[in-house]
C-alpha cells in the first residue's frame, strides 16, 4: 500500500553548503507519522509537514515518560543516500517498547515509512566531509488520564535534521570524570532501553562534570560503584595490552549499534577484543603500569569519541600520550568509512536508500 503523503506548502530555506549545522536544531519540511489505539492497533502511517503537536496537559508522556526514541543517520554517499544497520535500531526501538508497556511497532511498514519520508527529503542530506542527516523516531503516550498505567494510546512520529561534522574541529580528545555522586542504570530498571526518562535523570551530573571542566562522566554499576559501564550516553572502549575490551552487556547497558560494529569490525581488522567486566580498578592499575593505551566512546553520534584523559578521586589519569591513539583511530576511519561508502562494506551493513 502507498504511504499517504501531505505535501508542504510552506518548504524551508535548505542550508547552505559549507553551513554551520548546529546539532539537531534544524528540521526538515516532513516528517512521519503513525497512530496506535487498543482498537486499530498501530495504523495510519502518513507523511505529513514538520510541525507542531497537539496534546493535552493530561497526556500520559508528560506525567510517567512513558516513550521511547531511536538515534540513527542517513548519508549521502557518492551517488546516493545510504543508511547504516536500520534495522537494528528498528529492533532495539521495539525492544524498548516492550519494556516500557508500549506496543510493539510493525517495522516492515515502518521501514517502507522510514525509506518514503527520506527519499522525499533526499536534498535535505548536507554533502559537506562529516556531514549527516540524523533520525530521530519516537513512541510517545497519548493517552488523557493520569492513572499510572499504559497509555491506551501512542503518537509513533520521526523527525530528521541535517546536523554537521562532530569533529570539525578535529579529533579533541575527552576528559572524563568518574561519576561518585549519581548513577545511570540499576539492575532490574531501563538502562538496556533507549527511553527518555533514562537521559532526563542524568543531566545533572552532566552538568555539574561541565561546571567542573570535564567533558562526560563515566558510570559505574549502581549496584557495587565498582564496574566501568557507559561514558555519558556513550558505551566505552579500552585498549589494554593491544586487546580491545568493553563492558559486557546486560540490563544496565545500552546495547549500541556502534558498539556491536566496533567489535565486529576488530574481528575484520585483526584487533582481538573481549566483552568482559571491567573493574575501576583494573583501569587505574592499568594506566599506572602502562598496559592502558587507548580509550574512546562509541555511539552514533560521534561514531568513535577518543578519551584523553580519566579523573578518578580527583586525579586526572592521561590515557596513553592523551592524544588519540592508533587503534581508536583505525576503528573510527575504517568504520566512517564503511557508513559513508568510501571503504568496502565487509559485513554488508550498508542499504542504499537512493
Ligand atoms: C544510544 C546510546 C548509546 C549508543 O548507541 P548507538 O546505537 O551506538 O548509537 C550508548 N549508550 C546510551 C546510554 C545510549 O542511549
Amino acid at each position: 500500500m502507498p504511504i499517504p503523503v501531505t505535501l508542504t506548502q510552506t518548504p524551508k530555506q535548505k542550508p547552505a553548503p559549507g553551513q554551520a549545522l548546529p546539532f539537531g536544531r534544524l528540521f526538515t519540511d516532513h516528517m512521519l507519522l503513525m497512530d496506535y489505539s487498543r482498537k486499530q492497533g498501530w495504523h495510519s502511517l502518513r507523511v505529513v509537514p514538520y510541525g507542531d503537536f497537539t496534546l493535552p496537559p493530561s497526556a500520559m508522556v508528560f506525567h510517567y515518560a512513558q516513550e521511547v526514541f531511536e538515534g540513527m543517520k542517513a548519508y549521502a554517499a557518492p551517488g546516493g543516500l545510504t543508511l547504516f544497520r536500520p534495522m537494528e535500531n528498528l529492533k532495539r526501538m521495539n525492544a524498548s517498547c516492550r519494556r516500557l508497556c508500549i506496543p510493539e511497532m510493525p517495522l516492515d511498514e515502518v521501514y517502507e515509512g522510514l525509506l518514503a519520508l527520506l527519499k522525499l527529503e533526499k536534498d535535505w542530506v548536507p554533502a559537506d566531509p562529516g556531514t549527516s542527516l540524523y533520525i530521530r523516531p519516537t513512541v510517545i503516550a497519548t493517552e488523557a488520564a493520569l492513572g499510572v498505567k499504559a497509555s491506551d494510546t501512542y503518537l509513533f512520529f520521526v523527525i530528521l535534521s541535517p546536523v554537521g561534522a562532530y569533529y570539525a574541529s578535529g579529533f579533541n580528545p575527552l576528559k572524563i570524570v568518574v561519576e561518585e555522586a549519581y548513577t545511570r542504570a540499576a539492575p532490574g530498571g531501563t538502562g538496556s532501553v533507549k527511553c527518555g526518562g533514562n537521559y532526563g535523570g542524568s543531566i545533572l551530573a552532566s552538568y555539574l562534570a561541565h561546571e567542573k571542566g570535564f567533558d562526560q562522566v563515566l558510570w559505574l554499576d549502581a549496584a557495587q560503584r565498582r564496574y566501568v559501564e557507559e561514558v555519558s550516553s556513550m558505551n566505552i572502549f579500552f585498549v589494554i595490552n593491544g586487546q580491545l575490551v568493553t563492558p559486557g552487556l546486560g540490563d544496565t547497558i545500552l546495547p549500541g549499534i556502534t558498539r556491536d560494529a566496533i567489535l565486529k569490525l576488530a574481528g575484520v581488522l585483526g584487533i582481538p577484543a573481549q566483552e568482559r567486566r571491567v573493574s575501576l580498578e583494573e583501569i587505574v592499575a592499568a594506566q599506572a603500569s602502562g598496559a592502558l593505551q587507548e580509550a574512546f566512546g562509541a555511539g552514533t553520534a560521534a561514531v568513535v569519541a577518543p578519551i584523553g584523559s580519566l579523573t578518578v578521586d580527583g586525579k586526572a589519569l592521561t590515557i596513553g600520550n592523551g592524544a588519540t591513539g592508533p587503534i581508536t583511530k583505525k576503528l573510527h576511519d575504517t568504520l566512517t568509512g564503511i557508513q559513508r561508502g568510501n571503504q568496502p562494506d565487509p559485513l554488508g551493513w550498508v542499504v542504499k536508500v537512493i
